[in-house]
């Protein structure tokens, strides 16, 4: 059944029932917009959720500019301006793309916004237009009920999808001044942990991994198939290569992060501490699902992905090459990689050219700050017995550059206690990516509190 709804333009937000409705209605025009961002610079074509947003915004008392990188990838800037120049900014960065969808996987049309059972289902429905259009319906609440005293910024940033490169990256490195970039948030957070104990505890993302993309390469002497007696192929070293790599020894994390993380889930003693200290490879499986991301943001992971190698059936190859997706912890440098892999490479390690691809530090954001106390004190309101744990992202979002231009970013949402961590995660990318209404509304009345007690505080 399509679900009829009023358009986003006409309702009055200034009730919370409104602000909901309003935003489902903008998730649903976003949704079907349908901006996918398949990697390439002609892809995208978020000039589409630009206009939707612009509209959005008409006759609204604020201030409207439009970056436009390359053609159709648009970046909307909807600036609040604050009445006290000495008053904490805030800007909320909302990406505009989503990832392809195969539609003959889905089950419904990924494009489609369908409403049933209390759900809306659609790419991006989670990842991420559900927050981004909360944070264009709270900006045009706070602009029409009066100025604030903090300047308040909402960007509907392209190319998220793509590390940012006709995005945040590119407005970072071409025209940072455009944004205030002190204090983001995006997305990431929200979600809920259950504890051992039973107890429940809420996530907000304050960092994210690093990539330390790397190509390794082999060299050997080429020469005819058919007489390959005391001659080693580039194919045979470089599985050599492979297999001394994926038993590496991975660097795992000591930091207060991952410590805060292990002790919020109340485990017993002793795995808390075999948990703390790295030591057992197996321990990770009483995270249940959430086991692969607990030991990606306590590990320097390494992923092989491409291989190359020969090109005739008949011509021993004289070269071969193994890429590898690494991802860093804050701290953990490129130097630390390529000790890391010269170390599991032994005795090979001087036949192997380790190239760089890209490189990017993990960043992450202090808890000890105005923003992160906001949020804390906003998710208490919603559940005043569940604990605020601050994590990192295995993946990545537009806040790092926020945090590398010396700002803070943290990831915000609010969903209800049974849309739990995993589930939301397993959401991310996925085929029949759906939201809840109910997680919907929450993000956007919670969103609604934390930046009226941000850019108007008492
Ligand atoms: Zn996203």
């Amino acid at each position: 059944m399509p679900h009829t709804s009023p358009s986003p333009q006409d309702s009055d937000p200034s009730t919370p029932g409104n602000l909901s409705s309003t935003t489902i209605a903008l998730l649903q025009e976003l949704v079907r917009n349908g901006c996918e961002n398949d990697l390439t610079p002609d892809s995208g074509q978020e000039i589409r959720n630009a206009d939707t947003l612009e509209k959005f915004f008409a006759g609204a008392p604020v201030t409207i500019q439009r970056v436009e990188p390359h053609p159709g990838r648009v970046t909307l800037i909807v600036t609040v301006e604050g009445t006290d120049p000495q008053a904490e900014p805030l800007t909320l960065l909302g990406h505009t793309d989503v990832v392809p969808a195969d539609a003959s996987a889905w089950s419904v049309d990924p494009f489609g916004a369908e409403i049933s059972d209390g759900q809306i289902w659609g790419r991006g429905t989670v990842d991420m237009m559900s927050l981004t259009a909360a944070m264009a319906v709270v900006t045009r609440e706070i602009a029409i009920s009066g100025r604030p005293r903090g300047t308040l910024i909402f960007a509907g940033v392209a190319d998220e999808e793509a590390r940012g490169g006709l995005g945040a990256a590119w407005l970072a490195t071409h025209r940072p001044e455009l944004l205030d970039w002190r204090n983001c948030i995006s997305e990431f957070g929200g979600s809920h942990l259950r504890a051992a104990d039973g107890s429940d505890a809420v996530v907000v993302a304050v960092g994210e991994k690093g990539a330390a993309q790397r190509r390794l390469v082999v060299h050997t002497e080429p020469g005819h198939g058919s007489t390959p007696w005391h001659r080693t192929s580039a194919v045979q070293k470089i599985a050599e290569v492979a297999l001394r790599i994926a038993k590496m020894q991975l660097p795992a994390a000591h930091d207060d992060l991952w410590r805060h993380f292990v002790t919020s889930f109340h485990f017993d003693q002793s795995t808390e501490k075999a948990l703390i200290t790295g030591a057992e490879d197996d321990v990770y499986e009483i995270f249940g699902p959430l086991a692969s991301y607990a030991h990606a943001v306590s590990h320097l992971t390494v992923a092989e992905t491409v291989v190359n190698a020969g090109k005739a059936i008949n011509v021993i190859p004289g070269t071969a090459s193994l890429e590898l997706d690494i991802r860093t912890l804050p701290g953990q440098t490129d130097d630390d990689v390529d000790h890391a892999l010269r170390t599991a490479l032994g005795d090979l390690a001087e036949e192997v050219e380790i190239q760089h691809l890209i490189s990017e530090e993990a960043t992450i954001s202090p808890t000890d700050t105005p923003l992160y106390r906001a949020i804390e004190e906003t998710i208490g309101e919603f559940f005043p017995d569940s604990a605020v744990i601050p994590v990192i992202g295995s993946g990545g979002s537009d806040l790092r550059f926020a945090r590398r231009l010396g700002g803070l970013g943290y990831g915000f949402s609010l969903y209800h206690r049974d849309s739990d961590w995993a589930t939301m995660l397993g959401r991310w990318h996925a085929t029949d990516e759906h939201i809840a209404l109910d997680d919907v509304d929450l993000t956007v009345t919670a969103l609604h509190r934390l930046v009226t007690r941000f850019v108007n505080p008492r």
